[in-house]
């Protein structure tokens, strides 16, 4: 048993395609920046076509992720969007597949994005629209727990391409009434301090109101300032120090360990950098401070894993 392995698994999502040729360079990289766990980015593939499963490509990945001794966790289509009334059989249908993807590949974690409804939505049309989202992810917890599947509710960010999201106090009511154990909370430590910030609220608040439900966590440092300022490119964004950054920690002002020591953390959970692809050249460092963060947030856990499992 290593000591040094965290009871908690620490690692990166995949950025780039998730097709066969280029998946096991990036997990190749993960493993030698010393992570124990890796998010495979599932809306960058081919294993969901129409809505089916395209058994032959999720055979393909499988047999990469077999290469690899990781915890996996698997992120679903960034377009999944449960309170989107017009096209609603259609989310279903493709959470419904990629919960038969996450569970094929053996991983026990989908990450789900919270709904999003346009401004300005009438109270009654919006109250529909979450009463969707909780039948939806009841069923789904279903379908879910029968495949050993958790699924886990992202709080998304306020930037210009989501007109309205639920924030911290929002995807806890949805959950609340969910109660489905097999349906959780992501907790996106970005879009949080982006969130507090824009709606003035306290971002220790909001981890915390969200805390109870938190089964998968999203890591990444920023400023928490939305997408305002008028920058030609993702290049500058990082010297205004604005949008949704996904950048190295430390770079930006996200008290990455405090909001963490607000999380119950299991034995066993996953940490998740997101690191968006322009800052790969600082995976060393990212994925040591990570575990550095891991320990530090793990200390009181009873009992350390030193191996996969
Ligand atoms: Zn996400």
């Amino acid at each position: 048993m290593d000591p040094h392995v965290p009871p908690v698994f620490c690692g990166l999502s995949t950025e780039g395609p998730c097709e066969p040729d280029a998946l096991p360079r990036e997990l190749d990289r993960f493993v030698s920046a010393g992570c124990t766990a890796a998010e495979i980015s599932l809306q960058n593939g081919f294993t969901v076509c129409g809505g089916r499963v395209k058994a032959q490509e999720v055979e393909a990945i499988g047999r990469v992720l077999a290469r690899f001794t990781l915890r996996y966790t698997m992120h679903g289509p960034l377009g999944l969007n449960l309170m989107d009334a017009d096209h609603h059989d259609r989310h279903v249908a493709v959470a419904r597949a990629f919960i038969e993807v996450t569970a094929a590949l053996g991983a026990a974690v989908l990450i789900v994005h919270g709904g999003v409804w346009p401004k300005g939505l009438a109270a009654v049309e919006f109250e529909r629209r979450r009463a969707l989202e909780v039948e939806a992810l009841q069923r789904l917890g279903d379908e879910a727990g029968r495949r050993g599947v958790t699924l886990a509710l992202e709080n998304l960010p306020p930037i210009s391409s989501i007109p309205e999201t639920h924030d911290a106090w929002g995807i806890a009511a949805q959950l609340e009434r969910v109660a489905h154990p097999q349906v959780g909370a992501t907790l996106d430590l970005g879009h949080a301090a982006m969130t507090a910030r824009t709606r003035q609220q306290n971002l220790a608040a909001s981890v915390r109101a969200m805390a109870p439900h938190v089964v998968h966590v999203h890591v990444q440092d920023q400023f928490g300032h939305p997408d305002g300022i008028r920058v030609p490119g993702h290049g500058e964004a990082l010297a205004f120090g604005v949008a949704d950054l996904h950048a190295p920690p430390g770079w930006g002002d996200v008290p990455l360990a405090d909001l963490l020591a607000l999380v119950p953390l299991r034995e066993g959970s996953v940490l998740i950098y997101e690191l968006a692809p322009k800052f790969f050249r600082f995976i060393p460092e990212t994925v040591a401070a990570l575990r550095e963060l891991a320990h530090r947030v793990s200390g009181t856990l009873p009992v350390r894993v030193g191996s996969l499992s």
